[in-house]
């Protein structure tokens, strides 16, 4: 049997990683859309962020403040 790997879980909590525009976006969109109680449109975040986090270098080199 293989081991879920936590990003694959729908209820893993994402969280940004401090300093990423990208997280910082996505985050946003996914609590404008629960606010507004869009439940499609939070999941799509979700999925984006995701799918962003993991892609290994995403993080690697600080963004230039
Ligand atoms: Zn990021």
């Amino acid at each position: 049997m293989t081991v879920r790997r936590a990003y694959d879980d729908q209820s893993a909590p994402l969280t940004p990683v401090p300093g990423c525009a990208v997280c910082d976006d996505l985050v946003s969109l996914r609590d404008e859309a629960r606010t507004r109680r869009d439940g499609s449109a939070e999941t799509d975040a979700n999925v984006l962020l995701r799918r962003h986090q993991r892609q290994e270098r995403a993080h690697e080199v600080p963004p230039p403040t």
